[in-house]
């Protein structure tokens, strides 16, 4: 908790004057999502008590330098105990907007996936496409291998798969469900366009590529399910 000054303006003095406020520190960064203290720059106290908003405070981040917005309200504990905290915030966090999944399952399966695709995001937030586009293609790869590890379809070890010269078309032609190795090989197909010279499918791009792994995301989130049943039954017999 900290102590602050905020700036209004008093209209029965008709003067700029300020008011001394105890404020929670927003503790996480929208713009790079690190966890950490944010510094208190400067802010407005809103004399408008029948508002929600009592204070807009700008801060910014230790570890990347930028500064946010936030739109605070009033917690209080008791009559005398009041401080501010924060209700909104602007920008708004990318990586939660842009999450493909919130499905637990999946991102406990195959973190390496989501942590390549999330940068990939990231890096096509930040106008970078043409290393976007190939960020994508190798995520595909981490979510057929971790699902390939997870579910090894019959002669599929764990040397093969990790296996360096064993390629990620290798791979996919192992895959026993017809929709996921469909998606599977759409997506290798375009993700090799954004790492050639000459495209071959100029009509498909990165967004092309990020609609098909989404459904592919969904399908194994079905086979994942379907999977599970057929263990179950399989455990009865
Ligand atoms: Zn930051």
């Amino acid at each position: 908790m900290i102590t602050e000054r905020l700036n209004y303006y008093d209209f029965d003095e008709r003067h700029h004057d300020s008011y001394e406020l105890d404020i929670e520190e927003p503790r996480i960064c929208n713009y790079c999502n690190n966890v950490g203290e944010q510094i208190f720059i400067s802010g407005i106290y809103l004399d408008n008590t029948d508002d929600e908003v009592a204070a807009v405070c700008f801060f910014s981040c230790y570890f990347c330098k930028k500064s946010s917005v936030h739109y605070m309200e009033f917690q209080s504990r008791g009559l005398n105990n009041r401080w501010l905290e924060t209700k909104e915030v602007h920008p708004k966090s990318r990586l939660v907007e842009n999450s493909i999944t919130q499905n637990k399952d999946l991102l406990d399966k195959f973190p390496e996936f989501f942590n390549i695709y999330n940068q990939s995001q990231k890096a096509q937030d930040d106008g970078l496409d043409q290393i976007a586009g190939m960020g994508f293609r190798k995520s595909l790869e981490f979510l057929v291998t971790d699902f390939l590890l997870c579910y090894p379809p019959e002669n599929v070890t764990k040397e093969w798969l990790t296996n360096p010269k064993t390629t990620l078309g290798n791979k996919i032609e192992k895959l026993e469900n017809r929709r996921i190795k469909k998606l599977s090989k759409a997506i290798s197909f375009l993700g090799n366009d954004e790492t050639h010279y000459t495209r071959r499918h100029p009509e498909h791009d990165v967004e092309s590529i990020k609609t098909f792994i989404k459904a592919l995301l969904s399908d194994v989130e079905n086979e994942m399910t379907l999977l599970e049943a057929e263990k179950l039954l399989n455990k009865g017999k």
